[in-house]
Order: structure tokens, then sequence, then C-alpha cells
């Protein structure tokens, strides 16, 4: 699969994006997205949609992740041995870096190992193939030798021009959490990422027609596949009424 399959997954035009100012991100309170590889003794509210996002609204997940936030060199630890690591020092520098520059961002993403999502519901997406973290769940990306900086859907959003503010999620329109495309995570606050929670995105014409009508009243609109369309810009353009 060339890497520039990305090329047929275009990003929402700007416009449908929410135009978040651009501020330094603070503590994330991220929902864990999905069911695989949760914390031992979580666990998840589930529905019976596959691409539904699962979120595991009863974790406390800041104690789990946190971006991180630059080391004090000189801190002295309890046994007066403790450095920052090298590896730690670098993923805050890269961070630092990456979150202002959104082409970096998208070279970071084209460099992934990707595969089109094969999972139901998700043919829209382009997977990444990492294995999530088997702390939370999330994927998280190492570019350049800073090890594990961010996690994939933080990336996507920096990617996108936005980063997260206070209180804001990465919220996946498509509820895929191995997503790369940028475009299908948008930030978001918390409460409106919950509210996509078992959105249908669309229904079918009850003419029968072939087309289908939306059912979602989110912004942007969640995004649910559906055979036949190039990618999800094609299906809203000529699969809707
Ligand atoms: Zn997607
Ligand atoms: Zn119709
Ligand atoms: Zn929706």
């Amino acid at each position: 699969m060339p890497a520039d399959i990305r090329s047929f997954f275009a990003p929402l035009k700007p416009a449908e994006l929410p135009r978040l100012p651009l501020k330094p991100p603070h503590a994330l309170d991220l929902p864990v997205p999905w069911t695989l590889n949760l914390p031992a003794g979580t666990t998840s509210s589930n529905t019976s949609l596959p691409w539904v996002d699962q979120t595991l609204a009863n974790s406390s997940f800041s104690s789990i992740w946190q971006p991180s936030s630059p080391r004090q060199p000189d801190e002295p630890d309890s046994d007066n041995e403790w450095q920052p690591s090298a590896n730690a020092v670098r993923s805050d520098e890269m961070r630092e870096k990456v979150m202002r520059d959104p082409d970096l961002c998208r070279e970071i993403i084209r460099g992934l190992p990707i595969v089109v999502a094969q999972q139901a519901g998700f043919g829209f997406c382009v997977d990444c193939t990492y294995r999530t973290s088997k702390e939370n769940g999330y994927i998280q990306v190492t570019w350049a030798g800073a090890s594990h900086f961010v996690c994939l859907q933080e990336l996507l959003v920096w990617a996108s021009g936005h980063w997260l503010d206070v209180g804001d999620q990465a919220s996946h329109l498509c509820a895929n959490p191995r997503c790369t495309v940028v475009g299908h995570v948008v930030a978001e606050p918390g409460i409106l990422n919950q509210r996509r929670k078992g959105c249908l995105s669309w229904v079918e014409c009850p003419h029968n027609c072939g087309k289908v009508v939306r059912a979602c009243v989110h912004t942007p609109q969640c995004i649910r596949f559906r055979p036949g369309f190039s990618n999800w810009e094609d299906f809203r353009a000529n699969g809707f009424h």
C-alpha cells in the first residue's frame, strides 16, 4: 500500500473544523477510546455498534497517562541519583517542536506503518498498525529518537493545525482509535466528545433510493463508513440527500 494512499482521504474542509485558538495544551483528559488493552480491573461502557467510541468513563485516566511536562534536571531524588532520562528530555523537546508544526506532524504521520482499515465500519480510515500501549490502550508515536512522545490522536489534532485546550479531548469522528486520517480527529470539549457516543451519523433514505439522510446533530459530523465511495468526503458529497 503506497504511503500516499492518504491522498484519497482528504481532510475535512477547514470550515468544518472547530476554530480553536492555538494555545499550549494543558493536562489532557482524553478518553480511553477503545476496549483493547484496558488497564486491569477496569470495565468499559459498551454498545452494540462496532464503530462507536468505547469510552472508559469510569477510569481515572489522568492517573494513567498525561503529556509529559518539562523535567527539572537538577531536582534531587531521594537517593540523590535521579536524573531525567535522555529519552524523557527528548520527548519533551519533541512535543514542543512538533505541536507547533502541522506540516511536520503530517510528515510523521506519513511515516507510520499503515493499512487500509479492515474492520467493519472503518472503511474510510487508514489504520496505524502499531500495537496499542498495554498501559492505556493508545497508540504512542516514536519519531527521530523521541520515544512515545505523543499519542496518535493528539498528533492528528496537531496536524490539523489545532491544539488541545483546557478541557478538550482528541475526539475521533470515526470512532477508530487506530485511524491516521487527518480530519477524522478533532479537538473538542469532553462533553461534546461524549455526546458522539452511539451516534448513527446517517440512516438509509426512507424512499429506498440508495442514498442516506443525516442522522447526526454533531459538528463536525460523525463519520461512519458506507461501501461504494472513495472516502468520507466523496460520500458526503454524493451519497447524502
Ligand atoms: Zn478514521
Ligand atoms: Zn431518497
Ligand atoms: Zn454524530
